[in-house]
């Protein structure tokens, strides 16, 4: 099947980029900030390079979450590999719903706490999904 190949040739460019040589000169790159150099994508360097985990350096350089390490060919790139790797059944989101319950129950107060504002915590969260609900269909009708 085409896709599938496409889908290797994807990842075989990615594998070359993620590695050590990939220094882009004069391309749009993220700069280390520890070397110097730039990349299309920054965490492969930093774990072989510099040994320190992602985290680490964003902690060590006060680089904000919502700074990119990866530049916009690279995340475009890896956007076409998800598509196409969903199109062909080899991933699928069926595992969605129950991970983000899991990562609401982490969050969610118990039954019964009060939120930092005094508020009843059951009351404030069946507030918001009813708000939500009212929302999104009031988007719907085009409003
Ligand atoms: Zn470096």
């Amino acid at each position: 099947m085409d896709q599938a190949r496409e889908v290797d040739r994807l990842q075989a460019r990615a594998r070359e980029d993620a590695g050590d040589g990939a220094d882009l000169g004069g391309e749009s790159v993220i700069p280390c900030r520890i070397c110097g150099r730039g990349f299309r994508f920054l965490p492969p360097h930093l774990r072989h390079a510099h040994q320190i985990s992602t985290a680490d350096y964003r902690r060590q350089y006060g680089i904000q979450a919502s700074e990119r390490l990866a530049d916009n060919s690279y995340r475009e790139m890896s956007a076409e590999r998800m598509r196409l790797m969903l199109a062909d059944g080899r991933v699928t989101l069926d595992h969605l719903p129950k991970a983000v319950e899991a990562a609401c129950a982490v969050t969610r107060l118990p039954p019964g706490a009060k939120r930092a504002d005094g508020r009843n915590a059951d009351h404030a969260r069946e507030y918001q999904r009813a708000y939500k609900i009212k929302r999104k269909n009031r988007v719907g009708e085009g409003k």
